[in-house]
């Protein structure tokens, strides 16, 4: 299978009906950068910068942040990389950071309430993305954004650092690109100025799901419990999806599920149009939606549904199955 999986490297993730879905990978650590080559990802969708700040025993510095991002850009050799602000708290706690005791940290000050709250460190990390670009393009995305108040908030920090370092005569990204994170429900329901206003939304569903059917990503009884297949969810990621289309805004899957082929399946059918994994999965899920129709699974989903079936599984899994080779 791997060598499979490498004979599709070079090829786009094409469908039979025509559509081109498009693969990135997630990332963290310099160390993950090698596997942009050998998966093929189009990029690296979402890079979680917290992972170089989780492995040091102290607050990076600025310069030193600057240099890290010039080298994960260097690495990327011009392939985007999102850049997603610090997300701490909740399950990521910095040892050099005084630990806040919340009852419910994955519902507390945590992500970008943090870097709102208390800015130092967020207008930190965004002079060291932004001198790293240097020239390039830069993509930064703001982890956690629950409305439309906190994402422009983190943009005009953005946008202030921008003016300042332009007016101190420092090199600027040659163009930049700001993104919102949806992982609470209650960001597919902002004002349709968000949408305007955002330059992508990347759905976090790793989060976005644990608050959907209130159930702990952490909690072994219970992380597992619902289906993201369920109609339910698939049903909320339709109207996100509609409202991205309203505006003209790129809409991308970055947790975990989108790494999973079947369900990759169905968020493409449904109108995800990029889609962002460990890279190990790219090929997997690279090779089954080179496989099949998407317009074919998206009337599998709309029947099973009109059906009044809970979960679309059974029916596409069914549907997969009669496939030939
Ligand atoms: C998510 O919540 O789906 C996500 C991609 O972010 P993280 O897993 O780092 O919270
Ligand atoms: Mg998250």
């Amino acid at each position: 299978a791997q060598e499979r999986y490498a004979s599709l490297r070079g090829l786009p993730a094409q469908s039979t009906c025509g559509s081109v879905t498009r693969l990135f990978m997630n990332a963290g650590l310099m160390a993950d950068l090698p596997s942009l080559e050998g998966s093929g990802a189009e990029g690296v969708g979402l890079f979680r910068t917290e992972l170089q700040f989780l492995v040091r025993n102290q607050m990076p510095k600025r310069d030193e942040l600057a240099k890290l991002y010039a080298r994960v850009m260097d690495a990327a050799k011009g392939r985007p990389v999102a850049f997603r602000t610090l997300d701490i708290g909740s399950d990521k706690v910095l040892p050099y950071m005084k630990p806040n005791d919340e009852p419910n940290p994955a519902m507390g000050w945590r992500a970008i309430r943090v870097g709102l709250d208390k800015p130092g460190v967020l207008r930190m990390q965004l002079q060291a993305l932004i001198r790293a670009a240097n020239g390039r393009d830069l993509t930064v995305m703001f982890p956690f954004i629950s409305e439309l108040g906190e994402f422009e908030q983190a943009r005009s920090h953005l946008m202030r650092e921008l003016h300042r370092e332009r007016s101190l005569g420092h090199a600027v990204p040659a163009s930049v690109k700001v993104g919102a994170m949806l992982e609470t429900p209650s960001l597919a329901f902002a004002p349709q100025s968000f949408f305007e206003l955002v330059d992508f939304v990347s759905i976090g569903g790793n989060d976005l799901k644990q608050f959907f059917f209130a159930a702990d990503r952490e909690n072994e009884r219970v992380r597992r419990r619902y289906d993201v297949l369920n109609v339910s969810f698939l049903d909320f990621l339709r109207q996100i999806v509609a409202r991205c289309t309203a505006s003209g805004t790129p809409l991308s899957f970055c947790g975990e599920d989108a790494g999973r082929p079947v369900e990759a399946l169905c968020f493409a059918a449904l109108g995800i149009g990029t889609l962002s994994m460990r890279p190990a999965s790219i090929g997997p899920v690279k090779a089954l939606l080179r496989r099949v129709n998407l317009d074919e699974v998206r009337g599998v989903i709309d029947a099973a549904r009109a059906a009044g079936a809970e979960s679309v599984r059974p029916a596409v899994m069914d549907w997969l199955a009669g496939q030939v080779e």
